[in-house]
């Protein structure tokens, strides 16, 4: 008999997993009453615990949805509350304070909020029931409550009292109906009293006969009748009960005691109904009736909703199936898809020319500090010494003072830390390539999952960055002693550093012009004369011209450093241009004429040697081990609760993981009300038969 309620509450548990929606809600008992008028210990009685908030104040500041389920006999009782997952609750003073924290958690001027408080509780001794207890309502508010809140507790109300639901109207019996609220209320709702059941508590503060009369009302008759109770918890017992759990018969036994010593008003002859036993036998016909009435009415609901949802899918998802874990297989796939695009397209003549350009500007930077550079940083007259530059062609080949130059700027190249500088360039490279790619990938959306793989990127490269370095450092040791140069190496070298030299003259000369630009040639022009002046001695400069000098801020000084700074490095590299494609250096017997040439050739084997070691220790490594790294990560190791979570990250995702998750609920749902239909229809057709 009560399987359909049972089974009714399956299937409210998977349209609650749907999400909120009206048209699924499935008839209710909902619990009204006023204060004190013994709602929580009818209630209480019903589940055979205290576990309702109790205190002077209002505490009931949120709708309860209890459900009773009813387990096999000799099973612990216990609560659980779905949303929360604190998991199963045997102690009752628990969930009591758990109710009163969550009460108390809605801020005091929102009085009361319509977000229900899902609670189950499981128990041999309870019925399988679904109750809505309501905040009770109150006359007056209390000193230290808002004004409005006896307003919007009844606005609450209100809105749960509706049809289908059925309602739980609880009055005192010291109390005259007339001032009942619950039954006001519901009058309202259910004028012709139809799917109302009167709840009169306290019998036993009242003359028996005057009792008797109240429940065989018929000035306010209800279909469903009115019940009378002692629900009070015998003072004893509430003590008691805390070490053998359940209060039911007590409850029951003093309940019994009260209306068996009244046999004429409440025993059997009496056509009243009394008793909390009697109570829930009700509360369960009802409850079962309500829901088999309105089946058809819910399976319309449940497809409409189907159809809609089906609709949805096949609309915008064009029927795509989709889990959370086949979107993230897809996404680590195409993502390892184009790693693996770019391994194939970034190996040793990539990293070969990118070491190479590096090195191209360290080769660039000790020419300019060993040969170039006039000093130009401070505004003090320069100390009179032989130009480097004037006097490099026509040097004597054996002029000790060329050899130790060239030596001293081939040997700072050669140790300027060749395996820390090109591991690091190739690291760095890798590093924004991956996150290049990450960028146009899938997990753009995805904060976790490109967490994940910025790590697993950063932890392979810095595993094998000191041995990479040391190894590169190992190998290029040679060229710190000694270089051998052969004649094609030479040619090869004299072109590139023509090249290097043209592109550095470019730079220089786009770095006037946007200096000029910026202040105007002419004042450029002035306050780069001036600085002239100052360095061959002509000018004397107050002070260290930090604060201005000769008419000119500090600010334009500096320009006017910059662009003297500019226009003899131009002037230089024109010359040094020059210098490298004249037939002088051509041979590579006149190296101390042309240091440039030199030093490429060493630049070039440096690079060589380098990548040689580069390509062995980071790049295939990084190559084999990335994709190993990201599924250790993002694969086996996620739990289904990290990949749903994953999946769920992206808006769009998460929407199309919605409407299969609702499709596939509803049609769960509506899976099981059908066979409720068949059986219902089997018992008919029984029935029918006797
Ligand atoms: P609520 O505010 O409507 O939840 O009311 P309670 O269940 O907290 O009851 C209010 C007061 O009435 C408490 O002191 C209860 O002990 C008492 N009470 C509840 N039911 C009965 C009853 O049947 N008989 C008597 N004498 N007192 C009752």
């Amino acid at each position: 008999m009560m399987l359909l309620t049972r089974k009714m509450i399956e299937i409210r548990n998977i349209l609650q997993a749907v999400g909120q929606s009206n048209t699924l809600s499935l008839p209710s008992i909902v619990v009204i009453g006023s204060q004190s008028s013994g709602k929580s210990s009818v209630l209480e009685a019903i589940v055979g615990h205290e576990f309702l908030p109790k205190g002077f104040n209002m505490v009931t500041r949120r709708p309860i949805e209890l459900t009773l389920i009813n387990t096999s006999k000799g099973q612990t009782e216990y609560g659980e509350f779905p949303a929360l997952g604190l998991g199963r609750i045997t102690d009752f003073s628990q969930i009591q304070r758990t109710l009163t924290d969550l009460n108390l958690a809605v801020p005091e001027r929102d009085c009361v909020s319509d977000d229900p408080i899902r609670l189950n509780i499981y128990s041999p001794n309870v019925p399988d029931l679904s109750l809505i207890d309501l905040p009770g309502y109150i006359q007056v508010a209390g000193r230290d409550q808002p004004p409005q809140l006896k307003q919007k507790i009844s606005d609450l109300c209100d809105k749960y009292i509706q049809a289908p639901n059925i309602i739980l109207a609880i009055s005192a019996a010291d109390v005259d109906l007339a001032n009942s609220t619950a039954l006001r209320a519901s009058r309202r709702v259910d004028p012709r009293g139809e799917r109302t059941i009167g709840v009169i508590t306290k019998m036993d503060l009242i003359d028996p006969e005057r009792g008797c009369k109240i429940l065989s009302d018929q000035k306010y008759p209800l279909r469903l009748g009115y019940v009378g109770v002692v629900s009070r918890i015998p003072q004893t017992t509430a003590l008691f009960s805390r070490s053998t759990g359940n209060i039911t018969s007590a409850i029951l036994k003093n309940e019994q005691a009260f209306f068996s010593a009244h046999p004429v008003e409440f025993g059997p002859e009496s056509d009243v109904s009394v008793g909390v036993a009697t109570l829930r036998k009700k509360l369960m016909t009802v409850l079962e009736q309500t829901m088999a009435y309105n089946l058809s009415g819910t399976r319309d609901a449940i497809s409409q909703e189907l159809e809609e949802a089906t609709y949805e899918f096949k609309v915008q998802y064009n029927d795509r199936p989709l889990s959370a874990e086949s979107y993230l297989a897809e996404s680590l796939d195409s993502f390892k898809h184009s790693f693996k695009a770019f391994a194939e397209d970034f190996g040793r003549p990539q990293v070969r020319e990118m070491l190479k350009n590096e090195l191209d500007q360290r080769v660039m930077d000790i020419l300019a500090q060993r040969y170039w550079n006039k000093p130009i940083e401070d505004l003090t007259p320069p100390m009179p010494e032989p130009d480097p530059l004037s006097d490099l062609p026509k040097a004597d080949p054996e002029s000790q003072y060329w050899h130790r130059k060239l030596d001293a700027s081939t040997s700072a190249l050669t140790k300027l830390g060749i395996g820390r500088m090109a591991t690091t360039v190739v690291a760095n490279a890798l590093q924004s390539h991956v996150e290049h790619l990450l960028a146009s990938s899938t997990f753009a959306s995805h904060p976790y999952a490109q967490a994940q793989i910025v790590d697993a990127t950063n932890s392979i490269l810095n595993d094998r960055f000191f041995s990479t370095s040391d190894q590169v450092e190992n190998c290029i040791k040679p060229y710190k002693y000694e270089i051998e140069v052969e004649d094609p190496e030479w040619a090869k070298a004299r072109d590139n550093i023509g090249k290097v030299l043209k592109d550095e003259l470019r730079a220089c000369e786009g770095a006037l012009k946007r200096v000029e630009e910026s202040i105007g040639k002419r004042k450029l022009n002035d306050v780069m004369s001036f600085i002239e002046k100052v360095r061959k001695g002509e000018v004397v400069l107050e002070g260290d011209g930090l604060g201005g000098a000769g008419g000119f801020s500090a600010a334009l000084l500096k320009r006017g450093r910059e662009g003297v700074f500019l226009r003899d490095r131009a002037a230089i590299i024109k010359m040094r241009l020059l210098a490298v494609r004249s037939k002088q250096c051509s041979n590579k017997k006149n190296k101390y004429y042309c240091p440039e040439v030199f030093l490429d050739v060493v630049a070039d084997k440096l690079t060589s040697t380098a990548v040689l070691f580069l390509n062995v220790e980071l790049l295939s490594e990084f190559y084999y081990n990335f994709p190993r790294e990201l599924d250790m990560r993002l694969g086996r190791h996620l739990s289904e609760a990290e990949v749903e979570k994953f999946a769920r990250e992206d808006p769009r995702i998460r929407r199309h993981l919605d409407v299969i998750k609702k499709k596939e609920l509803l049609e769960l749902a509506l899976q099981k009300i059908e066979s409720i239909r068949q059986l219902d229809g089997r018992n008919l057709h029984k029935k029918s038969e006797r």
